[in-house]
């Protein structure tokens, strides 16, 4: 027989939206009537905008064409697309040619980890999207979760109200491989310049490579906070990024994404990780869709990023009237902390006294509003709730009237 991948047996079972989903049906069972609302997803919901859908349908009718057919494109992705990356969003600090097109950031993470290998140290911000870990601990980069809320391998660098969600980076081992998201999921933080130079500094002091998500640049709307890791100096030489058309243009059932790997990255030994990810995306990859590369460009050229960063601003609008719901009086009076900028889709609020699970379930009884419980992206977000702002305008008003009538 053929064993099994060891990973496998170490992988924690997924327990965060399989236990929200169970919960939820359990109380539509309870309560056939309730319309449920979910403020608990991280998955857009507004349809595709005019422009970008255009340009799919149009390229997607020529394939019908013997014109204007084509089969497998380069598997960096087109061409044009990756000029595109490099000079609209990275204006000179990444070139076209350390830009790879990819079918997802999620999928990005997950093939990186080849890069790597088994023995690399893991650091990663707690809480944390849970694919950092989990696709670490399949790869064999981080042993079993020990009951006490940590792992052989892995580094846990708490993310709390009281560091301002920015990790104390003295406990970062050396030569570690540093997960960082901002601005961040689950906590809707994006950090300042100041912080990242410490989070670029400490990669370069101490060997790391950062691996630089930023899924959700696209809501920085404070425009003194770097949307991309490569603002700041010495960034090319310890960091990967990682980036989605998901948040950015509603992509997320299209798939799109892409990853930046400079030239200037070197391993230990001084060879080039680049041309590593290039045999990594030319082996294990076979190229994005044609269709949603069509998008990506539509999405960077001038009507669509109108398009786009009106798209960004309706939920950035839904956000807005959950902050003013979850800071009424009902809230602060109970001690609530509501920790949002407005540089992000999610919102992250502290009830005091409450386990994530105990109010996750009050609020789904007294408001019947699925929330997401902090405690299950990492122990640091005990105690708090993601509330997201995908959805639909109606919905977000609704859930917010029910929110502002709850007695705590
Ligand atoms: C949604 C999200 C992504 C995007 O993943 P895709 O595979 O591109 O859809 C990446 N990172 C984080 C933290 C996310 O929340």
């Amino acid at each position: 027989m053929v064993s099994r991948n060891k990973g496998f047996e170490n992988l924690t079972a997924g327990y965060l939206f399989p236990e929200v989903a169970k919960r939820r049906k359990a109380y539509q069972e309870k309560h056939p009537e309730a319309k449920i609302i979910s403020l608990g997803i991280g998955n857009t919901t507004e349809p595709l905008t005019s422009h970008i859908t255009k340009a799919m349908v149009d390229y997607a009718a020529g394939l019908g064409t013997e014109a204007g057919y084509s089969g497998y494109g380069d598997e960096q992705g087109l061409t044009e697309l990756r000029e595109r990356i490099a000079s609209v969003l990275y204006k000179g600090m990444a070139s076209a040619d350390e830009v790879f097109i990819s079918d997802g950031a999620k999928c990005d993470i997950a093939r990186i980890q080849t890069l790597f290998g088994p023995d690399v140290e893991i650091a990663v911000q707690d809480p944390a999207y849970p694919v950092y870990v989990d696709g670490s601990v399949i790869v064999g980069a981080a042993g079993k979760d020990d009951g006490k809320g940590g792992r052989k391998g892995v580094t846990y660098l708490p993310c709390t109200a009281e560091n301002g969600f920015f990790p104390d980076l003295s406990k970062v081992k050396e030569n570690s491989l540093i997960y960082f998201c901002s601005p961040n999921n689950p906590t809707g933080v994006a950090s300042s310049r100041e912080q990242l130079k410490k989070l670029v500094d400490c990669a370069l002091e101490k060997g790391c490579i950062i691996i630089f998500d930023s899924a959700y640049f696209s809501f920085i709307r404070d425009s003194s906070l770097p949307k991309t890791i490569y603002e700041i100096e010495g960034a090319r030489k310890c960091a990967i990024e990682i980036n989605s058309f998901s948040k950015l243009a509603g992509f997320t059932g299209v798939r799109l994404g892409w990853s930046v790997v400079p030239s200037d990255l070197k391993y230990a030994d001084g060879s080039s990780v680049k041309q590593d990810w290039n045999r990594v995306m030319t082996t294990l990859f076979n190229g994005a869709s044609n269709i949603a590369q069509r998008g990506g460009l539509a999405a960077l050229d001038e009507e669509g990023m109108k398009e786009t960063k009106s798209l960004v601003d309706y939920y950035l609008g839904n956000a807005a009237l959950m902050k003013k719901a979850l800071s009424g009086q009902n809230f602060a009076s109970a001690g609530v902390k509501v920790y949002y900028t407005g540089d992000s889709p999610y919102l992250w609020v502290m009830f005091p006294g409450y386990k994530s699970w105990d109010i996750f379930d009050k609020i789904l009884d007294e408001c019947k509003i699925v929330t997401t419980p902090g405690s299950g992206f990492g122990p640091a977000g005990e105690g708090y709730l993601r509330f997201s702002s995908f959805g639909h305008r109606r919905d977000v008003e609704e859930a917010c009237a029910r929110l502002s009538a709850l007695k705590l």
